[in-house]
């Protein structure tokens, strides 16, 4: 049995970063890593911009009366040069017209007459107001994302404003995820005697999607060697295959020593942890890589948390360390009897009062996948430690989808 440490440090010496690129639309680069240096082909704002609606004056001709020369809506061009003694009407996002060195906001006028017709200036206005100047946030050439980025909202904007689409991104994995069990109905069905409802294969379909990937579902296999051998099969052509199940030492759990017939060297089969000790993790000799973790819905929510994440995001070369890591205030005290193995706990964290809380949820082991819905994230138990005060201070983590729950928000 190896350290959750050990395993982390196991699956990052493994994995590969891909260096293959896709060239993707712009909407679907999103949670991608950018494979190209990002250099705009432009000067923004191209134009000195207006950025109020108002009237475009000589700053030093003051309070009066002007009469209007032009309408300049965004998206115009003007064709007419501000002289002394005149104003042009112009809407935010428009070109300021030559001769103009400020815009006054309509609200310091009388407001808004026709081309031809004389405009009321209220007040003085200095030079350069209410104008953002060419070339004042990003000057054409500049290098403004650097290859190696992970694309989120903000670089998406940088990206259509730069022309990039479609984009050149790294290759996302291509992720098969297998529940195993002859106990296993599917959701629609009403369980049977001695039969429970697949939850895992979709709990970790979720996850993979939360993740901006597209994972197939290799449906249930059952516990015999011919029907997981063939879905194993099939999903070792993924660059992930993710198999829920049939990984402990039970007579029927053949999925390690399928994993090894299949091509797959399996490089731990025990981490120390609570929940989620037997996983296994394995990689083929092309590349592929394996993740078998135990049945139990929370462990394979907490496995996919604590390993299988980080493994996806560095073949994806996306960031690992998300910085959901965080020091709470424990709400409430914590025993246990055997405290041999690090253990996580489902837990409510908060930002309250200037610091984050960490409730711990009512939890009777790893089959109460219940109160999962109850937790936004996990709170760390370290090997050793059999006791927990209300108001100490322990390491939480946020899940990927930290929101409240909705009657806690
Ligand atoms: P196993 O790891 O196959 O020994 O399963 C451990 C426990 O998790 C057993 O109680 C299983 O019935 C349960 N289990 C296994 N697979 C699933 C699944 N896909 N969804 C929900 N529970 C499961
Ligand atoms: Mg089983």
């Amino acid at each position: 049995m190896i350290s959750r440490q050990s395993a982390i440090q196991i699956i990052q010496d493994t994995v590969k970063p891909t260096t293959e690129i896709d060239t993707v639309g712009l909407f679907e680069s999103y949670g991608r890593t950018l494979a190209e240096n990002i250099i705009s082909d432009i000067d923004i704002p191209p134009f000195n911009r207006v950025t109020m609606d108002g009237y475009a004056v000589v700053s030093s001709d003051g309070p009066g009366l002007y009469s209007v020369i032009e309408d300049i809506p965004a998206g115009k061009f003007p064709t007419s040069v501000v002289e002394p003694g005149s104003v042009s009407k112009v809407m935010t996002g428009a070109p300021l017209p030559d001769g103009a060195d400020a815009v006054i906001q309509v609200e310091k006028t009388g407001g808004f007459v026709n081309v031809g017709q004389s405009a009321q200036i209220n007040e003085k206005i200095r030079k350069g107001q209410n104008i953002s100047s060419t070339g004042e946030d990003v000057n054409k050439g500049d290098l403004v994302i650097k290859s190696g980025a992970y694309i989120r909202s903000a670089e998406i904007s940088v990206l259509a404003s730069m022309g990039y689409d479609p984009v050149k991104c790294y290759r996302n994995p291509s992720v098969a995820i297998l529940a195993t069990g002859d106990e296993l109905v599917a959701p629609s069905q009403k369980p049977g005697p001695g039969q429970i409802r697949n939850s895992n294969g979709y709990s970790m379909f979720a996850q993979t999607y939360s993740l901006m990937l597209d994972p197939i579902s290799l449906g249930v296999g059952q516990d015999n060697e011919n029907d997981l051998r063939d879905k194993i099969e099939r999903g070792a052509t993924h660059d992930f295959l993710l198999v829920s199940g049939g990984v402990s030492a039970g007579d029927r759990d053949f999925v390690p020593g399928i994993l090894r017939d299949v091509g797959y060297d399996l490089l731990f089969h025990k981490v120390n942890i609570k929940p989620g000790k037997p996983i296994t993790f394995g990689v083929s000799n092309n590349g592929r890589y394996v993740f078998g973790v135990p049945g139990n819905p929370v462990s394979s929510m907490v496995a996919f948390e604590l390993f299988i994440k980080p493994a996806i995001r560095w073949f994806s070369r996306a960031p690992v360390a998300d910085s959901l890591e965080l020091e709470a205030t424990l709400l409430n005290e914590f025993k246990r009897k055997n405290a041999s193995r690090e253990e996580f706990r489902p837990a409510l964290i908060k930002w309250e009062n200037g610091r984050f809380t960490a409730e711990l949820i009512q939890y009777h082991g790893s089959g109460h996948f219940a109160a999962m819905t109850k937790a936004n994230g996990i709170v760390r138990v370290d090997p050793e430690v059999d006791y927990l005060a209300k108001d100490q201070k322990v390491t939480g983590k946020l899940f990927s989808e930290f929101y409240l729950p909705i009657d806690k928000a």
